[in-house]
């Protein structure tokens, strides 16, 4: 399912099937989950992306062959996330910051990701699953579960977490942060009785909408709503010396807003992509949380519908495309 233009709808084509070049593996996908990324890449959001370009970016799949220089066996169960590459050598990979890398490559953006039968990766940013999980159930772990710890990282120790946006991510990351003993408010767009209820089921001691105050100060809140506009609402809403993550790869603008609400040493702050060491991270607090997540499987043929629920907000979990 590729994009040929920005803005043009997903179209179903058929390619030769690719071969892994060195260090390079060739992954017979079957599951990929649905990210609001791949929105932004359809409608061309996402300036570096290539098109034509098959999206997705939470590829759980198996070796079905390898280049050469590749210690991966044929048969392991990988998931391939947002980070595709990075040089290496550049100011940020060798300072630990290989997310910020210059010349990343990006899975679904700048090379062709998983909403395919195969995908072609690079050995070195793929990461074998446990055994024990489905292949629907992890691959929301792979962006949504990835870069929301990372966000999560970023509140430090903060008790009081306010997640604005309940969706794929808010709903893996409210169960790591129970996990981890902090509470956690949910925001959500006005009236959307579903998604709070949802947000109440993944582990928030209140759910509500994102207009009103919250119940109580905050000490950190996550924005994955892509609404600019939320900026301020939640620097309202977090305490002297609180951190307000912007988890989103692309937002609306931020409306102007008086300097007294970000004074006392609050932050605004946002995440970029993903490291290596995240994701293993990630991948080895997951089964320990446990974290369980809320799957829709959609057949990869339908990804433009599934694209067209997540952006009318229909969706309550992560929507996952599965190949038969
Ligand atoms: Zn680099
Ligand atoms: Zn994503």
């Amino acid at each position: 399912m590729q994009i040929a233009a920005p803005g043009a709808p997903l179209e179903l084509v058929r390619r030769r099937r690719p071969e892994p070049g060195p260090g390079e593996l060739l992954v017979r996908v079957r599951a990929c989950g649905v990210c609001r990324t791949d929105l932004h890449v359809a409608d061309g959001e996402l300036e570096a992306t290539r098109y034509p370009i098959v999206p997705g970016h939470q590829i759980v799949g198996v070796v079905e062959s390898r280049g050469p220089a590749v210690d991966l066996a044929v048969g392991t169960r990988v998931g391939i996330p947002w980070l595709g590459g990075t040089c290496g050598t550049c100011r940020y990979c060798t300072r630990d910051r290989e997310n910020l890398c210059d010349e990343a490559i990006f899975t679904g953006c700048t090379r062709d990701g998983g909403f395919a039968d195969y995908a072609v990766a690079d050995a070195r940013y793929c990461f074998p699953l446990p055994e024990d999980a489905e292949d629907v159930a992890l691959a929301p772990l792979l962006c949504a579960g990835l870069i929301g710890h990372r966000c999560l990282r970023m509140t430090g120790d903060a008790e009081r977490l306010g997640l604005y946006g309940f969706g794929a991510a808010a709903h893996i990351v409210s169960q790591v942060a129970r996990y981890e003993g902090r509470r956690v408010f949910a925001f959500t767009r006005p009236g959307d009785v579903a998604a709070q209820r949802f947000a109440l089921e993944c582990g928030a001691e209140w759910a509500g909408d994102s207009s009103a105050p919250a119940p109580e100060p905050l000490d950190a809140a996550i924005l994955f709503a892509p609404v600019g506009a939320l900026v301020p609402v939640a620097l309202r809403a977090v305490d002297k010396g609180g951190v307000v993550v912007c988890g989103g790869i692309h937002m609306s603008d931020i409306p102007t807003f008086p300097y007294r609400i970000l004074w006392e040493e609050r932050v605004v702050r946002s995440v970029a992509n993903l490291t290596r060491r995240d994701a293993e991270e990630f991948l080895a607090l997951a089964p320990r949380v446990p974290i369980r997540t809320r799957t829709l499987p959609i057949p990869l043929e339908r990804a433009g519908e599934a694209l067209d629920r997540l952006r009318r907000g229909e969706l309550s979990g992560a929507a996952v495309l599965v190949t038969d």
